[in-house]
């Protein structure tokens, strides 16, 4: 089954999103859980919320993603970055229990001054203080570009942190191509040595979502500037490649390129034509 989707914007509600993605030809999607540059969450609507998870099943939807606001930085140097770091990441988890089978992406955080370890550190202490085991959503790290004092940009950093969690049962990965690309690892010719790396290191069963998107900048750029599919650095006939790959089949590609819902429509349109 080929599950592609999109990001959406979660303003009118839970039900209403997955609506949108079969208006727009999709099978899955992804959603911020509050406002992505602030933390703040609209009351949370259970009926609504409950009317999504039949939806979805009644439609076949593949799995969806829940993305944590970029404000979320559980590396920083800062306790009270830290501390809303950790309030967040808390109550989405409770949310997204209502979902089953949810993914909860988050970027890793950035560690600025203090160093990877330690970042790594204050990272381990919000999974291992407010994931369990009996949960039923899987936290996902998204592979970062590297900008700045990013952690995540190497599939090395990853595992450290996969390493350090206690219920690393419910930990994955979700791999970004542009980010992945700005960080250093060809997606292009060399597509098979980085997923066999990624295999290496992190091991493909931890992989559970792709964010699907083409990168203004070249391999290495650590710039993290989404283009439009088949219009970036990546490519057309590469980005068909990724979609093929048989390492990727049945996880869900959620695209993040600059588009509104009509500019969704038509990159979903054309990767399930390229999708074979
Ligand atoms: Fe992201
Ligand atoms: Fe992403
Ligand atoms: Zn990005």
């Amino acid at each position: 089954m080929f599950y592609i989707g999109c990001h959406l914007s979660s303003s009118g509600g839970y039900l209403q999103m997955g609506k949108t993605a079969t208006e727009l030809g999709a099978n899955t999607f992804q959603f911020f859980t509050r406002n992505p540059r602030g933390g703040s969450v609209k009351k949370f609507d259970p009926c609504d919320c409950a009317a999504l998870v039949s939806y979805m099943k009644e439609n076949g939807f593949g799995r969806i993603v829940a993305h944590a606001p970029y404000t979320l930085n559980p590396a920083s140097a800062e306790p009270r970055t830290r501390e809303f770091a950790n309030s967040v990441f808390a109550d989405d988890i409770a949310i997204l229990e209502h979902i089953p089978g949810a993914l909860y992406n988050f970027h890793p955080g950035s560690h600025v001054g203090q160093g990877t370890d330690i970042g790594t550190g204050f990272i381990l202490d919000m999974l291992n203080a407010h994931m369990s085991r009996d949960m039923g959503t899987t936290v996902l790290l998204e592979t970062m570009a590297g900008k700045g004092s990013e952690i995540g940009s190497t599939f090395e950093e990853l595992r450290a942190i996969i390493d350090g969690c206690e219920y690393k049962e419910h930990l994955g990965v979700c791999l970004d191509t542009c980010h992945i690309s700005d960080a250093g690892y060809d997606v292009k010719d060399g597509l098979d040595e980085t997923l066999e790396e990624f295999d290496r290191v992190i091991g493909l069963d931890r992989l559970f979502a792709v964010h699907l998107n083409d990168s203004k900048n070249p391999t290495g750029a650590h710039k993290d500037r989404h283009e439009k599919i088949g219009q970036g650095f990546i490519g057309l006939e590469y980005i068909e490649k990724i979609i093929n790959h048989p390492a990727l089949q049945g996880l869900p590609f959620e695209l993040e390129t600059p588009n509104d819902n009509e500019g969704y429509a038509a990159e979903i349109k054309l990767l399930k034509e390229l999708k074979k």
